[in-house]
């Protein structure tokens, strides 16, 4: 009913604004809650368990301010991502930077602002000796990033933890544990311990394995300094999202348990745990809307043109195999389409003959003037927009369902498609507001017009 509401509010129109994004404010708010759930048996033990949403799922403010009201932090991994949780009003305790390429000046503000990080290698921990006192403790938490090598997950890119991955100390290459250990050793202030195995396409039990060395390797570490210096470890994100239905597959709770039964120790209240969760907590709570502009055929095979294509679907468009989107079919006003389904190719609005957010799909034969639901787009769709051909960023409207429609059985979600009952309404909050011609202009040097003509 959600994106009958859009098309009725007017959220996505014929000329101006062709696409939009839609979040599902209680969809959010609801994996929140499992996630804390899913770690309370921790947090009963009176250990601390800090969990952190990763930002570059969905870099936006009110996003990171709506967590956070639900008590989950922010993991940033850059200048701007550090700037959107600040402006979030994250507090500085339950943010942690993770950026592979942290620069000097980058570690001594989040040390001055007491914000947790964890260092990728040893160079940057030779930095951070000359930012922090010898033999005091650091000013916030400081952990170093290991990589165990457990191996590749089913998407080669979202994969962390390969023998060669650009992330952390690799701990199978020849002297890596012992120097690891030794660094410790002599920083009495390094007192967490990070890993990051992967994203997307991680089966289960190799996210386990990877939580598993970690936890070796800490207990490793303070056997040999002799004290319980790593106090926190810090699990990272990579829970997978099930792209192919409703269903949100596996679920925290599902990950918590596996995780207690492989590493035990984990779950037995000596060490702070902290997640970095993203794409689980987002994904199904987003909906891209884009109108369909034409229906064409080619070679026999029908082609909607439609407004939503690499400029929000980056992935999907140029690694088709590897992130698949379910398409929803809608009418002129927004209500489910019916009718005969036809194999048709989904085409987004971009110049470039691959700009396609579905091939040879089965959906009811879309017609000019229809609209297009790409699902579970809450997390890494329209908050990581790709600026060709100049198309703007979608306003995205954050929804909220009143009245008789509330409960996910009448179909609150913006992908059912049901129509409202008389005494329900859904109401929008702009999340950010559409990207403007101005704007277009102004990124691309606009206020510069003449500078090379003078140079
Ligand atoms: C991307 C990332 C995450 C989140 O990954 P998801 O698959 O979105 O859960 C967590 N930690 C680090 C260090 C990351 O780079």
């Amino acid at each position: 009913m959600a994106v009958r509401a859009a098309v009725e509010q007017g959220l996505v129109t014929e000329d101006r604004h062709p696409i939009a994004a839609l979040l599902d404010v209680q969809a959010i708010r609801e994996a929140a809650g499992a996630l804390r759930a899913a770690f309370d048996g921790v947090s009963a033990l009176g250990q601390s368990v800090q969990h952190t949403f990763a930002v570059k799922a969905a870099s936006l403010v009110p996003v990171l301010r709506l967590l956070a009201d639900e008590g989950i932090g922010a993991e940033v991994a850059s200048p701007g991502e550090l700037a959107l949780a600040r402006a979030a009003g994250v507090p500085a305790g339950q943010t942690v930077l993770d950026s592979p390429a942290k620069t000097v000046s980058e570690l001594r503000e989040a040390l001055v602002l007491g914000i947790a990080l964890n260092a990728d290698n040893p160079e940057e921990l030779a930095r951070l000796d000359g930012l922090i006192t010898p033999g005091g403790p650091a000013p916030s938490p400081v952990g170093l990033r290991v990589n165990p090598q457990i191996g590749e997950g089913a998407i080669g890119a979202m994969s962390t933890a390969t023998a060669t991955s650009k992330f952390g100390v690799a701990l199978h290459d020849p002297g890596a544990r012992e120097w690891v250990v030794r660094a410790y050793r002599e920083r009495p202030w390094l007192t967490r311990l990070h890993s990051h195995v992967g994203s997307q396409g991680m089966p289960l039990e190799l996210m386990a394995e990877g939580a598993r060395a970690t936890y070796e390797l800490a207990e490793e570490i303070n056997a040999a300094t002799g004290r319980r210096q790593i106090d926190t470890l810090d699990l990272g994100g990579g829970l997978p999202v099930n792209f192919g239905s409703d269903e949100m597959t596996p679920s925290f709770d599902e990950y918590a348990r596996l995780l207690a039964a492989t590493v035990p120790g984990l779950f037995d209240g000596r060490y702070g745990i902290v997640t970095e969760f993203g794409r689980a907590l987002l994904a199904k709570a987003g909906t891209v809307l884009a109108r369909v502009e034409y229906a064409k055929s080619a070679g026999g095979r029908p082609i909607a043109v439609t407004h939503a294509g690499a400029q929000i679907a980056v992935r999907t468009v140029f690694t088709p195999d590897a992130w698949p989107l379910r398409v929803a079919a809608y009418d002129a006003g927004g209500g489910p389409k019916h009718g005969d389904e036809a194999a048709q190719d989904v085409a987004g609005p971009c110049c470039f003959a691959g700009d396609l957010v579905a091939r040879d799909r089965m959906l009811p034969r879309l017609e000019a003037g229809d609209h297009v639901g790409l699902l579970d787009t809450g997390a890494y769709y329209f908050s990581n927009p790709f600026g060709y051909n100049s198309l703007p960023w979608p306003g995205v409207y954050g929804f909220t369902v009143s009245g008789g429609g509330q409960g996910p059985e009448s179909g609150s979600g913006a992908g059912s498609g049901r129509a409202g009952t008389a005494d329900s309404a859904v109401n929008f909050a702009p999340v950010r507001e559409p990207q403007s011609l101005a704007d277009i202009v102004e990124g691309s040097g606009g206020a510069h017009r003449d500078a090379l003509r003078d140079a």
